[in-house]
C-alpha cells in the first residue's frame, strides 16, 4: 500500500461527518502531505472502489462521495445540512426478499429527513 493510499484510507475512516466528496478528502490529504496532487488521489479513490475496498455514492444534485464502508448498507441524508449518515437497513432487505421470493442482489437506499441538528434549528 501507497502512503497516499494510506492517507487516504486513514481520512475517510477519522473524518466526520463520514462519506466525503473526493474533492474533500483532497482538502484534507493536503493537509498532512502538501505535495500530493489531486490526481493522485482521485486515481487511488477510483482503484480502491475497482478493488471494493471503498463504495462510490451517486448523489442527485451533488457532488458523488466516497464510503469507507464497502458492505451494502442504507443512508440518512439530511436536507437541511446535506450530512448523509448510514443506516442499517438489513432488516428492511429481508422483509423485501421475503415479498418478493427471491433474493436482493443489490440495492441503493437513500432516505430523506432532518438531522436533528437541524430539526433543533428548526424549532428555535
Ligand atoms: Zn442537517
Ligand atoms: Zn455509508
Amino acid at each position: 500500500m501507497t502512503r497516499q493510499k494510506a492517507l487516504i484510507l486513514e481520512i475517510m475512516r477519522q473524518q466526520r461527518p463520514q462519506h466525503l466528496t473526493a474533492d474533500e478528502i483532497f482538502c484534507h490529504a493536503r493537509q498532512q502531505m502538501p505535495h500530493i496532487a489531486r490526481g493522485t488521489v482521485y486515481r487511488n479513490l477510483k482503484l480502491m472502489e475497482r478493488d471494493g475496498e471503498v463504495a462510490h455514492l451517486e448523489m442527485a444534485g451533488g457532488p458523488d462521495r466516497y464510503d469507507c464502508n464497502p458492505i451494502p448498507h442504507g443512508h440518512l441524508l439530511c436536507d437541511g445540512c446535506g450530512e448523509l449518515t448510514d443506516l442499517p437497513v438489513v432488516g428492511l432487505i429481508r422483509e423485501v426478499e421475503a415479498a418478493i421470493g427471491t433474493e436482493v442482489r443489490g440495492y441503493t437506499l437513500t432516505i430523506h429527513y432532518l438531522c436533528p441538528h437541524c430539526r433543533a434549528k428548526n424549532a428555535q
